[in-house]
This record gives structure tokens, sequence and C-alpha cells, in this order.
């Protein structure tokens, strides 16, 4: 089949790779002039651990594995340690397999066939669905006429190009546009679980050996984590949704700014420079999207684009690895029957998608205590179940 895929992230690039060596003929569209790979450390897990073993691409991702908690630990405004997570707490299993987004996304773009072509700094900008037209009118008045025209999608892209495809995945992450086009908009989907999480490059920092820091003030963290010749300055904050245009780089920096106004301990206000200055900042809400079903006529929605469980679940990127997965073998399995293969992954995938939009509020209270007491409290607790500050 001819497939386009929207967004080139984990869930874009897992798919392409899973149906590019199934036969597929397969574009992705990604509106990024170039493969995005900022981030922090995500984890690949459980089942999805078997997905990238199936993918033969295990080895390669273990050999980037980091531990990033292991070697965090909490300052004060000094930057003297306070507190840091209990080892036991750290996952050093088989069974969680911690590395950069960035080398994922690399390892993921390496591992696709030749015949995957990445269309860079393009989008979609309108799709029409000839069977879902077909069904409207049959619903309508039940004269079954309205495509007319063979089943496909038809879109016209951004750049003005249009084209015509059996299946159109929208992979595009927590704003997808695919989903705004084909299911309405992000307010009828979204719960927001009352924190933002902003990422900026700290180019100046150089590598170091010790460990990785982190400084809470009332209902905000401002941390700096270092990796690979790397670093990146992290902020969590508690705030309800803050409306603005996602593509609108100065907007979302104004989030951030606003949310630390007057914050000046530790290395606030540097970090905060480190954000306006970085051309590749990243903000993003802790929100979940909860749709009743995944796919639409010819068009089905992966990854955080369905059903983002937020980064406070540690399980978003897991969740796109088993629903590329099932969806390529599901399609595979269902040949010309896409609504068959859309229906079974949806069951399949389902309950991976239950759990990680559940567990999500421990991981809040530990990051952002509300209050100076609530601060104490977290330290002293940790200080108590044998994670000193050391
Ligand atoms: C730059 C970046 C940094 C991230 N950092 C972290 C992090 O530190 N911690 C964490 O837990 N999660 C982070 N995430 C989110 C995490 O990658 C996802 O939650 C998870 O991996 C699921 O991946 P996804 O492919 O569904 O979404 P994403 O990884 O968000 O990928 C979506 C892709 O779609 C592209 N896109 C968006 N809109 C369109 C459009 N209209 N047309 C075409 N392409 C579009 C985006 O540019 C992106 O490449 C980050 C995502 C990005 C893009």
């Amino acid at each position: 089949m001819k497939i386009l895929v929207s967004g080139a992230g984990i869930a874009g690039l897992a798919c392409a790779r899973e149906l590019g060596t199934r036969g597929h003929d397969v574009t992705v569209v990604e509106r990024a002039g170039r493969l995005r790979v900022t981030g922090t450390p995500i984890d690949i897990r459980g089942d999805a651990i078997e997905v990238v073993d199936g993918m033969g691409l295990l080895a390669k991702i273990r050999k980037q594995r980091v531990r990033m908690s292991e070697l965090t630990q909490f300052v004060d405004s000094r930057g003297e340690p306070v507190a840091r997570i209990p080892l036991a707490e750290i996952s050093d299993s088989d069974d969680d397999i911690e590395l950069l987004r960035g080398d994922l996304v690399r390892i993921l773009a390496d591992a696709l066939p030749a015949t995957v072509a990445i269309r860079f700094g393009d989008a979609i900008g309108t799709l029409t669905d000839a069977d879902a037209d077909a069904d409207a009118d049959a619903d309508g008045d039940g004269d079954g006429s309205g495509g007319g025209r063979g089943g496909g999608v038809d879109v016209r892209f951004v750049s003005g190009r249009t084209g015509r495809y059996d299946l159109v995945l929208g992979a595009d992450g927590q704003h997808s546009a695919v989903r705004g086009l084909v299911f309405g908009p992000e307010e009828d989907y979204l719960r927001h679980l009352g924190v933002y999480l902003a990422l900026a490059d700290l180019p100046g920092e150089a590598r170091s050996e010790g460990p990785n820091a982190i400084h809470n003030v009332p209902g905000r963290m401002a941390g700096v984590f270092r990796y690979g010749g790397g670093a990146v300055a992290v902020f969590q904050f508690r705030s309800e949704v803050v409306g603005h245009d996602h593509q609108d780089l100065a907007a979302q920096k104004r989030i951030l700014l606003d949310a630390f106004a007057g914050q000046r301990s530790w290395r606030i206000p540097e970090l905060l420079d480190a954000a306006r200055a970085d051309p590749a900042f990243y903000l993003t809400p802790a929100s979940q999207i909860h749709l009743p079903a995944w796919h639409r006529g010819r068009v089905a929605l992966v990854g955080d684009a369905g059903y983002s469980p937020a980064f406070l679940s540690g399980r978003g990127t897991s969740l796109a690895l088993t629903g590329a997965r099932f969806l390529a073998e599901e399609l595979e399995r269902c040949g010309d029957d896409h609504t068959a293969a859309f229906t079974r992954y949806e069951a399949r995938q389902r309950p991976y998608v239950t759990f990680a939009q559940g567990r999500v509020h421990s991981g809040r209270d530990r990051m952002l205590p509300a209050t100076w007491a609530a601060i104490a409290a977290r330290n002293e607790a940790l200080r108590a179940s044998g994670a000193g500050a050391s």
C-alpha cells in the first residue's frame, strides 16, 4: 500500500520502519527541517523492548543506554545536595532501557529501508478520505454513494504538493494536525495534568563527571542534566493550560519565563537565559489524549497523537513503539482490509495505553512539591528511605 506518515518522531519513524520493511510504499512528512533530536532520556519498557528486538535494534539501543536517575540529586539554593532518588527505584533491569531520545531517533532513522522517503519542512494541510465521505453519505441519505473515486485519501500539503494515499497515519505528536483534521479540536480529547516540561540546550556546559542536579522552588523545578558530551536545562512547573500557537517558539518561551518570573535561586537565571537563546527550545504540557477510537476511514493515529500518556508516565515512547509494531503486523495479517487491521491494532494497543495513562501522579508529587514544607518533607522522606544526599 501507499502510506503517508505524518511526523518523524519515535512513532512515525517506527511506523515507517515496520511498514517499509513489509513492502509498503512509505512517505514520511515532517514539519521540522530535520530530525528533532533534543530531549532528555526516555524509557523503553516492557513489551516495547521485544518490539525493538524484533526490529533487530536491541543491541544498538543497549549500547546507547544511560542511567540518568542513578546520577541525579536534588540540590538546595547553593547547589548542595539534599536528597537523591533511591537506588531501589532506579530501573536497571532488563525491563527498562533508558536512552537519549535523540539516540533512539537516530537509530530508528538509520534502520529505515531505502524505499522510505522522508520529506522535511512540509506538513499535511488538508486531507479528504474518500471512504469516509462515502460512509458519511451513506449515513446521511442512505444512497450509498459519495466516494465514487475508489478508495484513498487525497492530501494537499502545506507546500502545495498533492498526493493520494491508501492510508494516512498521524504520528505527529501530542498536538497532532492529523487528529485535528479528522477527529476535531484538541480540547475535545485533552486531559491536562497541571504540569509543563521545558528543555533548553546548554552548549556552554562542560561535560562533567558530577551528578545531575534538580532544584525545587514551590511548584517548579529547574535542573541540569548532562550526558554524552552535551547538557540540557530541564524545567517543570505546575500550571493550568496556557493557550498558545504550538508553532510559535517565542510564545512557548514566554510561558516558561512567566512561570519562573522572579525566581533567582540556584542557577535559575542562567538556565532561563539558555532557554531564551535556544533555537530548538522545547515546551510541552503534561497532557493526555483520550480518544474512543484511533482510526476513522483510512486514517489512523499512532503514538502521542492518538493516546499521549503524558511525559509524567515515562511510557510515551514505549506506547509509540508497540503501537507502530501492532499496526504494521495487523496490516500484514489483514491484507487489504485496513478497517479490520485498525480495529485489531486498537484492541491490542488499548490495554497498554490504559495502563500507561493511569501511572502519572506520584511523579508529579516527587518532582514538583507545591510548597516549601512539601519540598522539605520530600527530601526528608527520601533521606529516611536511605537515599542520602551524597
Ligand atoms: C523535540 C522533542 C523533544 C522531546 N523531549 C522529551 C523529553 O525530554 N521527555 C519526554 O518524556 N518526552 C519528550 N518528547 C516526547 C516523546 O518523544 C514522545 O512523547 C514519545 O516518544 C512518543 O513519540 P511520538 O512520535 O508520538 O511524538 P513525538 O516524539 O513528539 O514526535 C512527533 C513528531 O511529529 C512532528 N510533527 C508535529 N506536528 C507535525 C505536523 N503537523 N506535520 C508533520 N510533522 C509534525 C514533530 O516535529 C515530531 O518530529 C519530545 C518530543 C520532541 C519532538
